[in-house]
């Protein structure tokens, strides 16, 4: 795949991490696409399908990881790559994460600097 041309819904309901990581991926060509809850994240999932979506885990309501089981678990989403934003102080999430069907995980704070290059990894294939 095309790394430019892919669509990435990044998950968070920090609005500032949110647009941080937003703007350094639409930057890089991608198309982005934006939620902060996971229930806004299920409606637009369904009208638009990512190729991949970067998932905070903590989030009011719904948390990034049970948003990420349902995903998984359904055949019209499952194929969808998920990386979770998992903070770097706590520790098992990385476990949790993979758990719950997660591709893999980026920590935060995010590197802007290697976030291109990570996402690139995950679009390629790279579990
Ligand atoms: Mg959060």
């Amino acid at each position: 795949m095309n790394g430019a041309t892919a669509t990435i819904l990044v998950v968070d309901d920090n609005s500032t991490n949110r647009k941080l990581v937003s703007d350094v991926l639409g930057f890089d060509g991608y198309r982005i696409l934006q939620a902060g809850d996971a229930e806004v994240a299920q409606e637009i999932i369904r009208s638009t399908p990512p190729d991949l979506i970067l998932m905070d885990i903590a989030l009011p309501g719904m948390d990034g990881l049970t948003l990420t089981r349902q995903l998984k678990a359904d055949e019209s989403t499952s194929h969808i790559i998920i990386v979770a934003l998992t903070a770097f102080a706590m520790k098992g999430d990385d476990a949790k994460a993979r758990e719950a069907g997660c591709d893999g995980y980026i920590t935060k704070p995010i590197d802007t600097r290697t976030l291109p290059d990570s996402v690139a990894a995950y679009l390629r294939g790279k579990s």
